[in-house]
């Protein structure tokens, strides 16, 4: 799959990200992978973009508010299923 990944070495802002294939992420119970759709930037990313904030882990792609489709879920375990359910959004 393809991703944005940030990458702080660069100088140049225009340059600190590029466009990469990636792994598929493996989907762990509880949990969802979802074709993205639309991806927002927040203030986080910009903090993390000039260096305000430190880079917790690498690659990093940035954008957690996105728009997405679930392509895979899977179920969570009993001991999780208390945390919490995700609905897919419907269409229409
Ligand atoms: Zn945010």
């Amino acid at each position: 799959m393809k991703a944005a990944i940030f990458d702080p070495g660069k100088r140049s802002a225009a340059f600190h990200l590029r466009i990469e294939d990636v792994p598929r992420p493996q989907v762990a119970p509880g949990y969802a992978l979802l074709r993205v759709l639309a991806c927002g930037v927040c203030r986080t990313d910009l903090h993390i973009v000039e260096g305000d904030l430190p880079v917790l882990r690498q690659p990093l792609i940035p954008g957690h508010q996105i728009v997405g489709d679930v392509i895979v879920s899977v179920r969570p375990t009993h001991a999780e299923s208390s945390l919490g359910v995700l609905r897919p959004r419907r269409r229409g």
